[in-house]
C-alpha cells in the first residue's frame, strides 16, 4: 500500500542546514495500522507530511497504491490525495460555521458534490463512530472527543485506501485519547483502513500492529505486535523507546 525509499529532508535557514528526515525506507501492506513514534523534534511530521503528499518536496522515492508520488504534477497530486488519502490532525480542522454533518461532508462539498447523495453513507459512518446525535449541532456544542470522532468520520467520507494521522490525541484528555483510539483501531478492522499515525506515546502507540521508532530523524528500530496482548506489547514499546527518553543517555549528567 504504501512504500518509501531512501527518503530524507533537509531544512534550511541561514546558513544552517538541518537533516529532518535521514535516509528512511519502509513499507507498509494494505490493512496494517502503523505507528511512528519518536520524542518531539525527531523529524515524525516532516516525515508524515512527506510520505501524505502534503510536502512533496524532499529525496527519495514514495510509491502509494502502486503510484510514485514524485512523477505527478500539482494538479494530479491535488486529485490523488483527495481520491485516495484521508487526514487526521491533532487540531480538529472544523469549520465553525458548519454543522457537524456539513464538517464530515465538507471534502464531498468542497468536491462539488452533493450532501443528498451521501445521507446513507453518513448516517452509517456517525453511528458506527458515535457521533449520531450530534449531526446537527455545531462543533462549539460537542466535547473535543466528539470533534476528533467527527474528523475521523470526514477521513472517511471520501473512501480513502490510507489514513494518515499526526498526533490525533495530543489535545484530548486521557479518556477521550483511549476512545479515540478505539475509534481509529475500529476503522482500521471494521472499514479495512490502512493507517500510519504519528505519535510520541507509548499508550497511543500500543493500538497498532507494528512501531517504527523514529530518532534524529532516522529509523532504525521497530517493535511488531505478533501475537501479544496490548499491555506486554505496551511494555516492550516502553522498553524499547526509553533510550529515546534522554535520561538514559544523559543519566551521567545528573547531578
Ligand atoms: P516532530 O514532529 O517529531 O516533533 P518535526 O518533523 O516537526 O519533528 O521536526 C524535525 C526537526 O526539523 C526539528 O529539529 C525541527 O525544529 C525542524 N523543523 C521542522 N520544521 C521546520 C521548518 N519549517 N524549518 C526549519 N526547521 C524545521
Ligand atoms: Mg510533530
Amino acid at each position: 500500500m504504501l512504500k518509501v525509499a531512501n527518503l530524507s529532508k533537509e531544512y534550511r535557514y541561514k546558513n544552517m542546514i538541518k537533516k529532518a528526515v535521514d535516509n528512511v525506507s519502509f513499507s507498509v501492506k494494505e490493512g496494517e495500522f502503523i505507528g511512528i513514534m519518536g520524542t518531539s523534534g525527531s523529524g515524525k511530521t516532516t516525515l508524515l507530511n512527506a510520505i501524505s503528499t502534503i510536502n512533496p518536496y524532499y529525496e527519495g522515492k514514495v510509491i502509494i497504491d502502486g503510484v510514485d508520488i514524485s512523477t505527478l504534477n500539482d494538479n494530479d497530486i491535488s486529485e490523488f490525495r483527495k481520491n485516495k488519502i484521508g487526514y487526521i490532525f491533532q487540531e480538529y480542522n472544523l469549520l465553525d460555521t458548519l454543522t457537524i454533518r456539513e464538517n464530515i461532508a465538507l471534502p464531498l462539498l468542497i468536491d462539488g458534490k452533493s450532501i443528498k447523495c451521501f445521507e446513507n453513507e453518513i448516517t452509517k459512518i456517525s453511528r458506527d463512530l458515535n457521533i449520531e446525535g450530534i449531526l446537527d449541532k455545531y462543533p462549539y456544542q460537542t466535547s473535543g472527543g466528539q470533534q476528533q470522532r467527527t474528523a475521523c468520520a470526514r477521513a472517511l467520507i471520501t473512501r480513502p485506501n490510507i489514513i494518515f494521522a499526526d498526533e490525533p490525541t495530543g489535545a484530548l484528555d486521557t479518556k477521550m485519547t483511549t476512545s479515540l483510539l478505539k475509534t481509529l483501531k475500529f476503522m482500521n478492522s471494521n472499514y479495512n483502513k490502512t493507517i500510519v499515525m504519528v505519535t510520541h506515546d507509548s499508550y497511543a502507540a500500543s493500538f497498532c500492529d507494528r512501531i517504527l521508532l523514529m530518532e534524529d530523524g532516522h529509523i532504525d528500530k521497530k517493535v511488531v505486535k505478533h501475537n501479544d496482548t496490548q499491555r506486554d506489547f505496551f511494555n516492550r514499546i516502553i522498553s524499547n523507546s526509553l533510550q529515546f527518553d534522554g535520561y538514559i543517555n544523559q543519566k551521567d549528567d545528573l547531578s
